[in-house]
């Protein structure tokens, strides 16, 4: 284990999980140091508890020194590993770890690890519900909004830690070691920040890296970037698929979610599409992925069953909100890249108003043209990204712009008539017009409660 008494730790990044991983190794005695290019002013809040701690805070930038004086570097995921600090010490062979690598070092007991493009929290939440409903001692964190730290003290031998790891995460792990691992689906996102979409696939292959042949994988055999990943993985692979029958694994078979965990075992019947309470197909297939995670974790079809049947979608993920005068209104902000809002869009067959838009990922957004062509009525664009958004998609589909999401609102459910849907799904990050994804749903939520309410209608 990492030792860590009397040792220079710096933290890079006073994120939620910064903020943890500091307090975590002074608690372990060791010297802590937080760096942030935030201003000190934007760090407020935090900063009275860090000093009463003992922990140094360097605000407004990151100083050379501050890094080279250091024993250990742990990097939050929101901080670039070609951060040009980090690379100059790199140089000098300081160690640098993200905060999940420093966390799986202490965490006790088994780790159940979600990583892909999409579907990784709603995936991460309904697995760590069948756990609890199967009896097993389960803790869910990771980039779901708990820090992986802060489940270490909790943890024992017996312990599930169900974890949701992003690409960014995984980028910076060595010993990181899920006894079962799984990618849901490997799409183009964050090529802003990995460079090319390889470099992007690879930091989610690492997932897989530590795990030896008694550990399992379990990929998603429709993605063709997620199931070549096989050929890399020293673990049992397990699949789930929505199309075909797989050898080990999950599929669907005369309406129903079916599972066997050895080629010649027997095919055992999960629970009937049916009773699955989630809106789209893209759903389904985290369905399947969990049911695969949680048979091989040893939970038995009956509660695996009972806790699909009591799941509600996660907030901000195609999130029914209310029906406006026959309008029904979905958030779906977390809808951030293109392959999102496909699937978004593949869960209504049609009279979809769609609001579009809002900070630009390098994405391409043509991608959508046959289901915007089949499915949507209007497309309403909003933030920064509508002119790109406007120029790829001319011709394709009616587009309204409309700047702002209560103009956008606003617009849709002008036009859009009873029975149709207007769908917040904007492809988009949001930093261009709100604090966050979540902050941009609320918005969106909150705009149409006052449309429901008969309010007047404001700028936001
Ligand atoms: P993540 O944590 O990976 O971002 P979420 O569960 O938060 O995943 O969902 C993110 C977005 O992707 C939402 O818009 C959701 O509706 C959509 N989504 C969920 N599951 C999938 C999937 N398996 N494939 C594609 N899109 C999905």
């Amino acid at each position: 284990m990492l030792e860590l008494k009397g040792k220079k730790v710096l933290v890079v990044g006073l994120g939620k999980s910064g903020l943890a991983a500091a307090l975590f190794l002074r608690r372990k005695g060791a010297q802590v140091t937080v760096s942030d290019i935030r201003s000190a002013e934007s760090l407020a809040k935090d900063i009275p508890a860090l000093l009463e701690e003992g922990i140094m805070v360097e605000a407004g930038g990151h100083g050379l020194l501050t890094f080279r004086r250091q024993d250990l570097i742990v990097v939050s995921p929101g901080v670039p590993l070609d951060t040009p600090e980090l690379v100059q010490v790199r140089k000098f062979g300081l160690p640098i770890i993200g905060e999940l690598e420093l966390a799986a070092r202490f965490l006790k007991g088994k780790i159940l690890a979600i990583t892909g493009s999409n579907g990784k929290t709603t995936t991460t939440a309904l697995a760590g519900e069948i756990l609890r409903e199967g009896g097993l001692p389960t803790l869910v964190g990771g980039n779901i909004g708990v820090p992986v730290v802060s489940l270490i003290e909790e943890s024992t031998d017996e312990t599930w830690s169900v974890l949701e790891v992003s690409s960014f995460q995984l980028e910076s792990t060595e010993q990181f070691h899920p006894a079962i691992a799984v990618i849901l689906n490997i799409t183009p996102d964050h090529l802003d920040r990995h460079g090319s979409f390889e470099n992007y696939a690879r930091a989610k292959e690492r997932i897989f890296a530590a795990q030896q042949p008694n550990d399992c994988v379990v990929l998603n055999a429709d993605n063709a970037r997620a199931a070549e990943a096989a050929v890399r993985s020293a673990a049992s692979v397990h699949w789930f698929s929505l199309e075909h029958r797989v050898r080990m694994g999950a599929w669907i078979q005369d309406g129903s979610v079916v599972y066997r965990q050895a080629p010649d075992g027997e095919i055992e019947q999960i629970i009937p599409l049916n009773r699955i309470p989630l809106k789209g197909e893209h759903n389904v297939e985290n369905v399947l992925a969990a049911v695969c995670a949680a048979r091989l974790a040893g939970v038995a079809a009956a509660p695996i069953r009972a806790a699909i049947e009591k799941f509600q979608a996660v907030e901000h993920r195609l999130e029914y909100v209310a029906t406006v005068q026959g309008v029904e209104f979905y958030n779906d902000s977390k809808a951030t890249n293109v392959d999102a809002t496909a699937k978004a869009l593949a869960a209504f067959s049609s009279g979809i108003h769609l609001i579009l838009g809002g900070k630009d990922k390098g994405s391409d957004y043509t991608v959508l043209t046959q289901l915007l062509r089949e499915r949507v009525r209007a497309v309403y664009t909003i933030g920064s990204a509508a002119a790109k958004i406007e120029s790829q998609l001319r011709g394709v589909v009616s587009i309204r712009s409309c700047e702002t999401l209560s103009g956008a609102v606003d617009a849709a459910a002008a036009s859009a008539h009873a029975g149709e849907v207007v769908l917040l799904a904007p492809a988009c990050s949001s930093f261009d017009q709100f604090e966050s994804y979540e902050h941009r749903g609320r918005v969106f939520k909150e705009l149409v409660s006052q449309k429901a309410s008969g309010k007047i209608w404001q700028n936001v």
